[in-house]
């Protein structure tokens, strides 16, 4: 008899895009004229940078030729690469992160799912709810929770840190200990964030409780505002408490081209069972190189390409292309008078339903009356209830015309 792991039994359905899919196909079918513009788009539109194209060209070339054909590469990535992202990401903020603390991967999501593999399954983590789905289900998966608790839309043995309107979206610190700390900053799916001071507490809070903080940065170049921090090693003292995962995704476009990278100083530790202090960075790097056989060389180029200064440039176009979205969509709310949070470090809007209306119901509101899609908040969390996230990354057209539609046809 072959047993599976039953803590996948545990899951709870991707219930959230399948039934906005199902609400949306059920529209369409009773009203086929209806212009549907989607505002809950979580991918990239636009292309990828010139440089990128140019890189991509250039590597393609290489592989055509036996002398500068390339097969396996280092599992941690290319040099080349590892170097670039300290130059153009770290070293110009200090932080002080050395190449063989980064490793390059296929992506953030990968990244932030397999890290808790080097984790022992005693621990409790911490996360911020609502929050990117991925942090709990990867746990749930490896059995480091409880069951589901339906009454309660959380899982046992969980710790869950409430961001609402209520705190500022700023998370407070957990009444019972935990070891191990999801934040992602900005938040997807708030397009919240939290500023250095409130950064550095969470890290001495780590440092006090012998507890890892895992960071996830996903988003950190729509931040505009400068007293968020665009990495975690801005704050003194995350060398020694914090992994940060980052990805080329969101920042150049490279949803479909896959590259993104986490960085784990040799500094920060966990224990064994008997008290010994144990590095983390060599254990990543044991089950990176074990379970992982690099990212594709043309991909390493492009993102090498995304890190030059001309390429920083051209990606910040893009980000500015989004970010102008976000404004437009920020405006619409505030001719109508529907309170939101985000918009300014993150390409993410996260509006209260007015008239304390619940997120499925202002999902079918404004799909009936402006042909409008979002995401209901609660999917993202139990705190997430009367919430509603709108995306920036739609086209410039689609976006205004969306915001017309809110302002004329929206009954409120
Ligand atoms: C999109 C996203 C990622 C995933 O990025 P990939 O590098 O494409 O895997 C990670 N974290 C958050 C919060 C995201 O929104």
């Amino acid at each position: 008899m072959t047993l599976v792991n039953e803590n996948y039994l545990k899951l709870q359905g991707s219930y959230l895009f399948a039934e906005i899919a199902r609400r949306v196909s059920a529209f369409k079918k009773e009203n086929p004229s209806a212009d549907v513009i989607s505002l809950g788009i979580g991918d990239v539109t636009q292309p990828l940078a010139p440089v990128v194209i140019e890189a991509l060209h250039k590597a393609v070339e290489e592989m055509a030729d036996a002398k500068t054909f390339r097969g396996y590469g280092p599992e941690q990535g290319y040099a080349f690469l590892r170097e670039a992202i300290v130059n153009t990401i770290y070293a110009p903020r200090k932080a002080q992160i050395e190449s063989d603390e980064i490793f390059v991967s296929d992506g953030a999501k990968s990244d932030c799912g397999n890290i808790q593999e080097i984790f022992g399954n005693d621990n409790i983590i911490a996360i911020t709810d609502p929050v990117y789905p991925v942090y709990l289900d990867t746990n749930v998966m490896a059995g480091r929770t409880g069951l589901y608790n339906e009454a309660a839309g959380i899982f046992d043995n969980v710790v869950y840190m409430p961001c609402t309107a209520e705190n500022n979206f700023i998370p407070d610190f957990p009444k019972k200990h935990v070891d191990i700390i999801y934040i992602c900053c900005p938040n997807n799916p708030t397009g919240t964030t939290l500023s250095r001071k409130q950064l550095s507490a969470w890290v001495k809070y780590a440092k006090e409780n012998d507890s890892v903080i895992l960071y996830d940065a996903a988003y950190s170049y729509y931040i505009t505002q400068e007293d968020v921090p665009r990495t975690i090693y801005e704050i003194d003292g995350a060398r020694d408490v914090a992994v940060e995962f980052r990805s080329f995704s969101k920042t150049a476009g490279f949803t479909g081209m896959r590259c993104g990278y986490t960085v784990i100083p040799k500094t920060v530790f966990g224990h064994t069972k008997s008290g010994m202090k144990q590095a983390l960075n060599p254990m990543w790097n044991r089950r990176h190189t074990t379970k992982f056989n690099g990212t594709a060389y043309i991909v390493q180029r492009a993102a090498e390409a995304v890190l030059s200064n001309e390429g920083q440039k051209q990606i910040m176009q893009t980000i500015d292309y989004y970010m102008n979205n976000a404004k437009t969509i920020c405006r619409g709310l505030d001719a109508v008078g529907i309170k939101y949070f985000g918009g300014i470090n993150a390409p993410y809007i996260w509006l209260k339903a007015p008239n304390s209306m619940k997120s499925w119901e202002f999902f079918d509101k404004l799909l009936n009356e402006a042909n409008i899609v979002g995401t209901p908040g609660a999917g993202f969390g139990p705190s997430g209830e009367g919430y509603f996230r709108l995306t920036a990354f739609g086209d410039r057209e689609s976006t205004i015309k969306a915001v017309e539609r809110i302002k004329t046809k929206l009954k409120l």
